[in-house]
């Protein structure tokens, strides 16, 4: 057996990060992906002739800056086509507010301007006390070690440094909604609609949903240059980021294969020792460790009888059912949104008008049924980046919910002709003549999603990120230190701690774990 050879499971951009860790840490790394690219979920396709988009994540606000210096991604090619974008909040009329790093602007009250800054300044106090914990293998709740009673011993000392009135108000927020929260910060319904969105994006839940104040921190926490939650675009589509990953871990030696897929992982003597690749080639290793999902990565590629029946069956609850649809458009010319002015398109659009309309949306998903009137994530990337489409031509990608995973009728080509239908003419309530600008389109649903990118429910983090699958207990009680019960075989990707979004935080984690315990 190779003993110092790890191989890594799918070169999405976690997968990529923690390869690059690896071999830096003097391990011989092969990574193995199915598709015949990288990038996973981030990355750039050419949807139709000559227009190309970010094929699922599109904006980056959550990029761990650790990652881009240790890694020297942009040293690798890594830049930005835009940054420190505002928020362009939209109305069916033409009523629009702009959320920018000055603060807000457009039809809003005194209250609306003070609420912003007030708020803002709790939450990315909150978010930036967070942050240092998602940013490090979360501690063991039971049998820790020495380290992992000090860091919980350190997260209660943080909670207290937030002085009196803030902890309170952490406390207290905590364990209500972020629809409850705004209004006590707000009046403007555009405010605050776009903002509830931002909580709720990639997730099964509505503003009036618990946990949707962490989701938000959760955003916020993540390393938005130059201020937490700061929008950016990646130049040439989110494929940049997994071009420049890919070219800093060949650097540092790894071996990419793509186009190749595992089929299963091999035990051997209660412990891994490779994969079989779907071809039946078989390859060594003294540890694996996956970016799939966990439910993949456990019932699929491993196989449930190499773990025990309580273990397995969390891992078959997991929730994991995505909710985000994305529409990508190639458009003929500039689409005109009446009332943001043509250099303003650059910024993220955000149509989600209030925050009732808002939880309407997800209603139907509870039962299995698409939103027949859809909140929305707008980019307009050629904007800022001509290169992604023919010249004078334009593409639009859009996150669309709620798509519901496991939809009732089944998402037949029926069902996303109609949800398509739909999300068009939502955002034709914005963009009055967008139809007749279009030239090609596509919708994938999550189903699309999962079967594109192997993503279990296609759910956007591998894993409902909520307080049952957060921190201490994410994935799962079990496999919540990266290591799975089968000894060699760890996860690494977005079902790890802390969760999904363009990060690169579970991957670097994940090979720290690795590197630091001396595995193999
Ligand atoms: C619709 C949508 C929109 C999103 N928008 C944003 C956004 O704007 N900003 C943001 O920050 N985040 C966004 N996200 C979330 C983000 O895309 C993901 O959380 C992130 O890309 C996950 O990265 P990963 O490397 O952990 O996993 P993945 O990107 O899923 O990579 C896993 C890789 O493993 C490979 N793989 C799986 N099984 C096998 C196998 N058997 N053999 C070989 N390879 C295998 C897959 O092909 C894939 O390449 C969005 C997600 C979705 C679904």
């Amino acid at each position: 057996m190779q003993a110092r050879r790890i191989i890594v499971i799918g070169a999405g951009h976690n997968g990529l990060t923690c390869a690059a860790y690896l071999a830096r840490g003097g391990y011989d790394v092969v990574v193995v992906e199915a598709s015949d690219h990288v990038g996973g979920a981030a990355d750039t396709r050419e949807f139709a002739d000559g227009f190309r988009v970010s094929g699922c994540a599109h904006y980056v606000y959550q990029l761990n800056q650790q990652v881009v210096q240790e890694l020297g991604l942009q040293q690798h090619g890594l830049e930005y086509s835009a940054r420190d974008l505002s928020t362009i909040a939209l109305s069916p009329g033409e009523q629009r507010v702009t959320i920018g790093p000055g603060g807000l602007s457009g039809p809003v009250t005194e209250r609306d301007r003070s609420g912003h800054q007030e708020f803002t300044r709790l939450t990315e106090r909150f978010a930036g006390l967070l942050s240092r914990y998602l940013n490090q293998a979360p501690p063991r709740l039971a049998n820790g070690t020495r380290k992992d009673r000090l860091t919980l011993a350190r997260l209660g000392w943080d909670i207290r440094r937030l002085g009196r009135d803030d902890m309170r108000e952490l406390l207290r927020v905590g364990a209500i909604n972020i629809y409850d929260v705004l209004n006590e910060f707000f009046d403007s319904d555009l405010v605050k609609g776009a903002i509830s969105l931002d909580a709720v994006l990639g997730t099964h839940m509505g503003p009036r949903s618990p946990n949707s104040v962490l989701t938000y921190l959760y955003r916020l926490a993540g390393n938005g240059v130059p201020r937490p939650g700061a929008l950016a675009l990646p130049r040439g589509g989110m494929g940049g980021i997994a071009a420049a990953l890919e070219r800093a871990a060949r650097a540092a030696g790894v071996e990419i294969r793509s186009g190749t897929a595992v089929g299963r992982i091999t035990v051997s003597h209660d412990r891994v020792s490779g994969v079989e690749l779907t071809d039946g080639e078989r390859l060594e290793a003294g540890l694996v460790v996956s970016s799939a999902d966990p439910r993949t990565t456990v019932l699929s590629l491993l196989g449930a009888r190499h773990c025990e029946t309580g273990f397995v069956r969390r891992i078959h609850n997991l929730r994991c059912r995505g909710n985000a649809a994305k529409l990508h458009l190639a458009l003929d010319g500039p689409p005109d949104f009446p009332g943001v002015g043509a250099p303003d398109l650059r910024h993220r659009l955000i149509f989600a008008p209030d925050m009732d309309y808002a939880e309407r949306a997800f209603n139907p998903a509870k039962y299995g049924e698409y939103s027949t009137e859809p909140v929305m994530e707008i980019a307009l990337p050629s904007m800022s980046d001509p290169s992604l489409a023919p010249e004078g031509k334009h593409v639009l990608s859009a996150i669309v919910q709620y798509a519901p995973y496991q939809l009732k009728a089944g998402w037949d080509d029926g069902q996303k002709q109609a949800f398509l239908d739909v999300a068009l003419a939502t955002l034709a309530t914005v963009a009055p003549g967008i139809r007749d600008q279009i030239v090609a389109g596509e919708l994938l649903t999550p189903a699309d999603i999962e079967a594109r990118y192997r993503i279990s429910g296609g759910h956007w983090h591998h894993g409902e990120l909520s307080l049952d699958q957060f921190m201490f207990v994410r994935p799962v009680p079990g496999a919540t230190q990266y290591a799975l019960p089968v000894d060699g075989l760890f996860l690494c990707g977005a079902g790890a701690h802390p969760g999904g979004g363009i990060t690169g935080t579970p991957g670097r984690i994940a090979a720290q774990v690795i590197v630091e315990g001396g595995a193999a």
